[in-house]
């Protein structure tokens, strides 16, 4: 394979890459720039080489397919080197991106030069690894300690222009003329020689990585790639640099071996993934989106809105009452001014999203909108009501979603006449942040219905998942899974705060009790003090509603911190001693059995039945939905690792029905 050809040019020897579609740093590129180079330094006529690539970029990185495959090929390591030890200038000539592998190969070169539009980077920390390719022992030796830590530990590229300010880059070329500014630039550095970055001095203060660790503790808690990354900062500080190289191999393999950066590359995979739709004819023909229709400007449909007008795509909002549309309307503004004052986005931006929103009190102004979605309250007789009425107004082809959280796709598409045009669309609260959307499939969704919004869920910014109809689709059915074990363990004799404690141990935001105290103990109940079934109509018996009137599981201050409450616990005695059940020990490794195991069974009885396309669709719902822990890599990736076996034996102790998929694994 001929990925890597020279070009002379008098006595500048031009190497180029050209392995589309990213120029990755596959076995037969590595093999390219090792006889290229080999080559231009024996030859005495050549002074100076300049490494380039042809297509849309730089060496965007590794070949990612081979991760995990026997190496093939010269090592990556011994072909920096030589480039490296070169004696005779080397230019690097970087276009497109120059990201983790792509930017460790331009470090070894001695000079690089960039077009305004190039951004370089290492994102290995992403994936949960480093770049391991020297890239955390020579980044501190050009652009200094503070810098490089900077660099390795958030994995964002910068634009050419800062890394030129960094001393990354070192001239900047003209964005049509970079193949002859990078000859010209050869040229000129004749004279000045070879300049190998492995002797070059280190500047800066090491004070920075700890400043850094602290300002980033709670983004970074759980996971151990960006302190990786800079133990190997700190290290190129301290150390000669092939003990440097010595040490931060021996960082990458542990990360490489390890199960963090197994899931998060797993990750990587499943959120490409969920965007394709199984049996999908390749040439499905999408519908066009230039209007959308919101209906209920509650929670859910102010957040939904702003998706698209932050996409710039106008929306017409619907309310039964001017007050409630007001109040929507105004907290939607006051939600973009809010993110304007923190800088997210200028306050002329908050106007023009905000002239893109048509407040409305009349579903006769939908008749012309591409896509409805209705975001009224969780029940199906106002549901159909509303669909019944949509089928009237809104124009042929549009696309009619819901957002229930719960309810049947099947038969709200059923008040229509054209339940083709009918899916769901399971926005996440709040529905302007959480990237998830679950997208339903009804039985009589059409192919290009289910395309349509599937493309355009990416246009406003999501990870969009197919669900297929079942009570709570694919998240809130797996969740069920987690909180009835969760309730019946707090009348077993645990406490809202140990449950909750092993959960965000493992890494997910909030436990079920702060998850159900934010939501609000009080949504669904039947509101008669008398009548106490369930331990929540107990809590709200006694006014406690969760964080919104500050008491529920919790007590919580002003700035709605939450702590145990005495009041709470009592009133679990209390109604634990109408169970009849006996208050014992129970421990972490039980609650992780009972509430975390069953959502790994419900998963696969989801895949059993079809409600998801694949068991990395379910990671998806979990990540992006619920704050799952992505070093942890989702329930299904999860369970993996556990282990079927252990996870079927614990399931059949605790008497739970165990899917037969999960028992045929084991
Ligand atoms: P909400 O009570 O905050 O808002 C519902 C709004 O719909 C209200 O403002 C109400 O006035 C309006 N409305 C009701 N009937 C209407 C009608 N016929 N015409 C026009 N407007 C009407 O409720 P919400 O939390 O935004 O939930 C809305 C939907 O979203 C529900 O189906 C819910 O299950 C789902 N959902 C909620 C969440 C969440 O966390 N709140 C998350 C995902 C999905």
């Amino acid at each position: 394979m001929q990925s890597v050809t020279t070009e002379r040019h008098d006595d500048v020897l031009v190497v180029i890459v050209n392995n589309p579609p990213v120029n990755a740093l596959s076995w037969h590129v590595r093999q390219g720039l090792k006889d290229s180079f080999e080559a231009g330094i024996a030859d005495d006529g050549v002074k100076a080489i300049v490494l380039r690539c042809d297509g849309a970029t730089f060496i965007a990185g590794a070949d990612i397919t081979e991760f995990g495959k026997a190496p093939q090929g010269p090592d990556f390591n011994a072909v920096l080197n030589m480039i490296e030890l070169a004696p005779k200038p080397v230019v690097a000539a970087i276009h497109g991106t120059a990201l983790g592998g792509g930017l460790e190969t331009a470090l070894v070169c001695h000079y690089r030069v960039a077009v305004p539009s190039a951004k370089l980077g290492v994102p290995e920390v992403k994936l949960g690894l480093l770049p391991g390719a020297g890239g955390t022992q020579r980044l501190p030796r050009v652009v200094g300690i503070d810098a490089a830590a900077m660099m390795v530990s958030s994995g964002d590229p910068l634009p050419a222009a800062k890394a030129q300010e960094m001393g990354l880059v070192d001239a900047l070329a003209g964005e049509d003329s970079l193949a002859a500014d990078a000859i010209a630039f050869a040229q000129g550095a004749i004279a000045k020689g070879p300049r190998p970055t492995r002797d070059r001095p280190i500047t800066g203060d090491v004070g920075a990585i700890e400043k850094l660790k602290a300002a980033n503790a709670r983004k970074w808690k759980g996971f151990e790639a960006p302190y990786a990354n800079l133990a190997c900062v700190e290290a190129a500080t301290r150390l000669p640099f092939e003990e440097g190289m010595t040490f931060e191999r021996t960082e990458f393999m542990k990360l490489m071996t390890g199960s963090q950066s197994a899931a998060q590359r797993h990750m990587f995979f499943a959120e490409r993934q969920a965007a394709k739709i199984d049996g999908l004819p390749k040439d499905t023909q999408l519908r066009t989106i230039k209007k959308v229709g919101v209906i209920g400007a509650g929670t859910m449909g102010g957040g939904i809105s702003m998706n698209f007008l932050a996409a710039g795509i106008p929306v017409t909002i619907v309310e039964m009452a001017k007050e409630a549309l007001d109040r929507g309307v105004g907290v939607i503004r006051k939600n973009y001014e809010a993110s304007a004052a923190k800088g997210r986005f200028t306050t002329d931006k908050v106007e023009a999203m905000m002239g893109l929103l048509t407040p409305s009190l009349s579903f006769d102004d939908l008749a012309d909108c591409d896509l409805v979605i209705e975001a009224v309250y969780e029940s199906m007789d106002v549901k159909k009501d509303v669909f019944g009425k949509l089928d009237a107004i809104v124009k042929q082809g549009a696309i009619l979603a819901s957002n229930t959280s719960y309810l049947d796709v099947n038969e709200i598409a059923s008040a229509t006449k054209r339940p083709a045009d009918v899916l769901g669309m399971h926005f996440f609260s709040p529905a302007n942040v959480m990237k998830l959307l679950e997208v339903v499939r009804g039985d009589a969704t059409a192919p290009d219905a289910l395309a349509t919004v599937m493309a355009l869920s990416k246009k406003i910014g999501k990870v969009a998942v197919v669900a297929g109809v079942c009570h709570g689709f694919i998240g809130n059915r797996m969740l069920s899974q987690r909180q009835n074990p969760a309730n019946q363990l707090l009348l077993e004799g645990a406490t809202p705060a140990q449950i909750d404690k092993v959960h965000t141990d493992f890494g997910m935001p909030m436990g079920p009790f702060q998850m159900a105290d934010l939501a609000g103990l009080d949504i669904g109940w039947h509101r008669d003090p008398s009548r106490i079934e369930t331990l929540r109509d107990a809590l709200c018996a006694a006014g406690r509603f969760g964080q919104k009137n500050g008491k529920g599981f919790y007590d919580y201050d002003e700035k709605r911190n939450g702590t145990p409450s005495a009041e709470a616990l009592a009133i679990i005695e209390e109604f634990r001693a109408t169970s009849n059940l006996a208050k014992r020990e129970i421990t972490d490794q039980e609650i992780i059995e009972r509430t975390l195991y069953p959502m790994v069974n419900e998963g696969y009885k989801i895949l059993e039945e079809g409600k998801a396309q694949r068991a990395s669709d379910i990671d998806v719902v979990w990540i992006y939905g619920y704050g799952w822990p992505v070093y942890r890599g989702g329930p299904m990736f999860w369970g993996d690792l556990e282990g079927a076996s252990k996870i079927v034996e614990a399931l059949e102790r605790h008497g739970v029905k165990v899917a037969d998929s999960l028992k045929a694994k084991a």
